[in-house]
């Protein structure tokens, strides 16, 4: 099988499927940076599902993870911009260690990518596709190059401007937030106390996760105006805006180092599948960062896929029957359109200035912190718990 795309997904699934046996080569657009600064940080960081840990513990990448940087967090404080809405989330009353971890995505990145060799995947990087031919028996990829490979299935995992997804002809409903989100590392005065926060305001959430000490990575989504605006400001005023939108919660914060703005989209395909093609993460779907649920999402779908070629393969099919990757779609498009829906919904009650929105926010949120069982609720999609999991994210029996 080829995968194309040695992003967090992609390199997830390559080793997954090459660990099940499956001949496996991996193509990158670019050289990934494997080497880095010590005590520079990465703008990029995600936060990890219980589910997701569970995945990268059974590759056997977690502990490589660790030794390099995760940070577990205890607590989760969600709280609204005008009003009382607050909520909080508390593992302790989970009897679980921690909500989840924030991990810089390179960290991710890195250790899948040194485990890919043991685990027998060849990987062509970088490389550059030329063209793509799909049948019901496989594909053949032909490289800029002009090098030909043959494969069983051909795995988009090529990112949200998927070029593969573009070659197999499949659209994408894709719509913007307009928003972008600004990304960067700040300390704050009052240390990280474990928890991760997050502020919703009329432009967009600001969310505020935990790194080592008293660091922070901030995911502050706002109009593109003002995220422009917001990256080129000095950095005092930028940190005086930064502190008076979190309400001080954490007392002073200050940046440190480069800021960037990402555009943010909600987009999926309208298929997953072709004979002879699977889609993967945001290849497949993008989502609104604001619950950290897209390379979760991502790393679903390739255990789904596994599962589904594992039980193909056990019915005597070849890896691009449509049968099989039908099983994928069908167990994996549900969940992603039911998280999609629920971001966007969330993101439209939290923006929304009218008087009636504003009520329902404030009572939502206070009612939430109250009613025992819908905090359960909330605690377990923290946890990732709550859905039918791929063989691969779950505990080993
Ligand atoms: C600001 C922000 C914050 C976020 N926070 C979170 C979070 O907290 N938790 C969470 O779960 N998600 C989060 N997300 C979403 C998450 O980053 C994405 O869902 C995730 O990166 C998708 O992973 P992927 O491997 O599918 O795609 P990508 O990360 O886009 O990787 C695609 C890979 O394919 C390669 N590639 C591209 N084109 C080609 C080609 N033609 N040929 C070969 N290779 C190619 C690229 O170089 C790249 O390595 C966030 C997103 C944003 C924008």
């Amino acid at each position: 099988m080829a995968v194309v795309g040695g992003g967090m997904v992609g390199a997830a699934l390559a080793c997954a499927l090459a660990q099940r046996d499956f001949s496996t080569v991996l193509l990158e657009a670019r050289e990934p940076a494997l080497v880095w600064e010590p005590g520079s940080y990465d703008l990029r960081v995600s936060a990890i599902t219980r589910a997701s840990q569970q995945m990268l513990q059974n590759l056997g990448v977690w502990q490589a993870m660790v030794e390099d940087r995760v940070t577990p967090y205890q607590h989760m404080h969600v709280w609204d911009r005008a009003g009382l809405g607050e909520i909080h989330f508390d593992a302790a009353d989970l009897a679980e260690p921690d909500l989840g971890h924030i991990i810089e995505n390179r960290v991710i990145v890195r250790a899948l990518w040194k485990s890919l060799e043991g685990a027998g995947v060849k990987v062509l990087a970088p490389t550059k596709l030329g063209a793509l031919d799909l049948a019901d028996e496989g594909a053949r990829l032909t490289l800029a190059d002009g090098g030909i490979l043959r494969v069983g299935l051909v795995v988009a995992a090529d990112g949200a401007r998927s070029q593969v997804r573009e070659l197999a002809g499949i659209a994408s409903r894709s719509e913007s937030y307009d928003q972008h989100a600004v990304v960067a590392t700040v300390s704050a005065e009052q240390g990280n106390r474990s928890t991760a926060w997050q502020r919703f305001m009329r432009d967009g959430p600001l969310a505020l996760l935990p790194l080592e000490r008293d660091l922070f990575s901030i995911v502050w989504s706002t109009s593109p105006n003002e995220a422009e605006r917001l990256c080129a400001l000095p950095e005092h005023e930028f940190n005086g805006l930064l502190t008076k939108a979190s309400e001080s919660r954490l007392g002073q914060l200050a940046v440190l180092g480069a800021r960037a703005a990402f555009p943010l989209r909600l987009q999926h395909a309208e298929k997953y599948v072709l004979p002879g093609l699977a889609l993967v993460g945001d290849a497949a779907h993008v989502i609104h960062p604001l619950a950290g649920q897209g390379v979760n999402l991502g790393f679903l779908d390739a255990g789904a896929l596994v599962d589904a070629l594992v039980a193909g393969r056990g019915r005597g099919r070849v890896p691009g029957a449509l049968a099989s990757l039908r099983v994928y779609e069908r167990g994996r498009r549900g969940h992603n359109t039911a998280t999609q829906l629920a971001m966007d919904g969330f993101k439209q009650l939290f923006s929304n200035d009218s008087g009636v929105l504003s009520l329902v926010r404030n009572l939502g949120l206070g009612a939430a912190g109250r009613l025992t069982p819908l905090r359960r609720l909330f605690e377990k999609v923290a946890l990732g718990q709550g859905l039918e999991l791929p063989t691969i994210s779950r505990p080993p029996r």
